[in-house]
């Protein structure tokens, strides 16, 4: 009998650490914020919001609990 597939629930928002693709600054931001976010040093859009979850322009190194 097969287990049911474990993944990442993608209904609860979290906070989650990134990081620019352009200077590599980390930061962390929450991943249904309502507000676009841009990277604090090359101001690069790291964050877009959609009114949902937000969609991430930088690399997602971990989810924050
Ligand atoms: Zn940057």
């Amino acid at each position: 009998m097969k287990r049911s597939r474990v993944s990442i629930p993608q209904s609860r928002s979290s906070f989650l650490s990134i990081q620019c693709k352009e200077c590599g600054t980390q930061r962390v931001v929450f991943s249904a914020s309502n507000t676009n976010l841009n990277c604090e040093k090359c101001n690069t859009l790291l964050l877009e919001s959609t009114g949902g979850k937000a969609l991430i322009h930088a690399d997602i190194l971990k989810r924050v609990d």
